[in-house]
C-alpha cells in the first residue's frame, strides 16, 4: 500500500482515552485527526481536529467520518463490526471488522487462540440449560463471563458451586457466557504487537500486570519482570495470534502465568492497551505511534525501551479519598523524579473510572519501583 503521508486525515471510531492518545500521536506526526463519538466532551473529541458527534451505527455520522478521513481505526473494542464494515466499503480500515468481531466474543476468541495452538484456561460455552447441566465439577470453582460486552471485570461473576453458577447465569439474563476454571495465577502479563499490511511485526517488551477488582492497577516493564520461558512464549503466541487473524494494527494479548511455569492466554484487545501506556514515556516508539504507522502504511520502527517503567492507573476512587470530590495532590507527585502524569480530560470522577495514569521511568527497575511506591502512597493508591 502507498503510505498515507503526514497531512492526510486519520479517523478513529471512539472518543475515549485510547483515542485521545492516538490523536496525540497522529498530530505529533503531522496528521489531521477525526473522531466519531456520541459524547460531546469525549477525551479524544476534545483534542481532535474534527469531532463527529454521532452514535457508532448512525449512517450519517459514519458517512461524515469516511468523508473526512483517508483511513480509519478503532479505539473501542465494542464498536459494532457492521459499522467498521460500512466504513471499509469506502476507506482503508484497520483492524478489519472480522478481527474485531472475534475479539468481541470470548467464545470465538478462545476458538481462535486454540486454532493458533495457544492454550486457554479450561472452559465451556454456556448458551442453554443443557450446557449448564453439562458443566463438569472440574470447571468449578470458576468465573462466569458474558461472551460479549465485558470490560474491566464487568460481566463477570466468580462461582464456587453449580447452584451459584445457575444463579449467576440467571443474573446475566441467560445471555451466552463462557465458564472458565479459576486458575492459580502466579503472575499476569501482556504483549502489544503491531502488524503492518505487509505482514511485518514489531512488539513491545512483556508487561507484568497487577489487577485489582478486575481492573488493571499496575504494569511493570523491565528486564526480569516475568520468568524468561513464559515471557518468550507470550511474545511468540501474540505474534501467532496476530498473524492468524491477518491482523493490521495494534493488538494486545493478555496471559496468565501459572505456578507450574506454564502460560495460558486470557484475552485480546484489538487496539492499544492500558498495559502498553508506559511506552509513551519508557520507549522510543509508543503503542499509539505504532497504531498511526500501521494505519498510514508507514514503516514499523522497532520500539526500543530506554527506561525501566512502572505504570499506575489513576481511577476515580482517588478523587473521593477525603470523603468529598477533590483532585489528588498532583504537585508533590510531580516533584518526584521520572514521573509522567497523563490525565484524560474526563469531567467527572467516578469510582472505577479510568481518569488517567502515571508512568515512572528510571534507569533501573529498583529506582522505578521505589518512586512508583512513593507516588502511590502520596496518591492513596494501595501498596503493590
Ligand atoms: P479487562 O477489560 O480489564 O481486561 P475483563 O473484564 O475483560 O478485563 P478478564 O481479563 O477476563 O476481564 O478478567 C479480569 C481479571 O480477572 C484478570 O486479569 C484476572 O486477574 C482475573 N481472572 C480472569 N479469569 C481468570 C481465571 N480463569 N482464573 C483466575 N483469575 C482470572
Ligand atoms: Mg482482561
Amino acid at each position: 500500500m502507498t503510505p498515507l503521508l503526514p497531512g492526510a486525515t486519520l479517523g478513529v471510531m471512539g472518543g475515549g482515552q485510547l483515542g485521545r492518545m492516538f490523536v496525540h500521536a497522529a498530530q505529533q506526526l503531522g496528521y489531521v485527526t477525526a473522531v466519531l463519538d456520541p459524547d460531546p466532551s469525549s477525551p479524544a473529541g476534545q483534542v481532535a481536529h474534527h469531532h463527529v458527534h454521532a452514535d457508532y451505527l448512525d449512517p450519517q455520522g459514519l458517512a461524515r467520518l469516511a468523508d473526512l478521513s483517508q483511513a480509519i481505526t478503532t479505539e473501542f473494542e465494542n464498536v459494532p463490526a457492521p459499522a467498521l464494515e460500512r466504513l471499509a466499503s469506502q476507506r482503508f480500515v484497520a483492524p478489519h471488522a472480522g478481527a474485531v468481531a472475534i475479539a468481541q466474543d470470548r467464545a470465538r476468541e478462545k476458538a481462535h487462540f486454540e486454532k493458533c495452538g495457544v492454550p486457554c484456561a479450561p472452559h465451556l460455552l454456556i448458551e442453554s440449560s443443557e450446557h449448564l447441566d453439562a458443566v463438569r465439577p472440574e470447571l468449578l470453582p470458576g468465573i462466569l463471563k458474558t461472551a460479549r460486552l465485558g470490560y474491566d471485570g464487568k460481566g463477570q461473576q466468580r462461582v464456587a458451586t453449580h447452584e451459584e453458577l445457575a444463579r449467576a447465569w440467571d443474573a446475566f439474563k441467560r445471555v451466552p457466557c463462557v465458564l472458565e476454571k479459576l486458575l492459580p495465577l502466579d503472575f499476569e502479563c501482556s504483549v502489544v504487537v503491531a502488524r503492518g499490511a505487509d505482514g511485518g511485526m514489531v512488539h513491545l517488551p512483556v508487561a507484568r500486570n497487577l489487577h485489582r477488582d478486575g481492573i488493571l492497577a499496575v504494569s511493570e516493564v523491565f528486564e526480569g519482570n516475568v520468568p524468561e520461558a513464559p515471557g518468550r512464549a507470550a511474545i511468540e503466541a501474540t505474534c501467532a495470534i496476530a498473524q492468524g487473524l491477518g491482523y493490521v494494527g495494534v493488538l494486545c494479548v493478555e496471559f496468565f502465568g501459572l505456578a507450574d511455569g506454564s502460560l495460558v492466554v486470557n484475552e485480546m484487545a484489538p487496539r492499544p492497551h492500558n498495559s502498553g501506556h508506559w511506552s509513551l514515556d519508557g520507549s522510543d516508539v509508543s503503542q499509539f505511534e505504532l497504531q498511526v504507522r500501521t494505519l498510514a502504511g508507514l514503516p514499523l520502527a522497532k520500539p526500543r525501551q530506554h527506561s525501566a517503567a512502572v505504570m499506575l492507573n489513576l481511577l476515580g476512587d482517588l478523587w473521593f479519598l477525603s470523603g468529598r470530590e477533590a483532585p489528588p495532590p498532583w504537585a508533590p507527585v510531580l516533584a518526584l523524579p521520572g514521573v509522567h502524569l497523563h490525565l484524560y480530560g474526563k469531567e467527572t470522577a467516578r469510582p472505577g473510572r479510568k481518569m488517567g495514569h502515571l508512568t515512572v521511568t528510571a534507569p533501573d527497575a529498583s529506582g522505578a519501583r521505589r518512586v512508583a511506591r512513593e507516588a502511590a502512597q502520596l496518591l492513596g493508591i494501595a501498596p503493590f
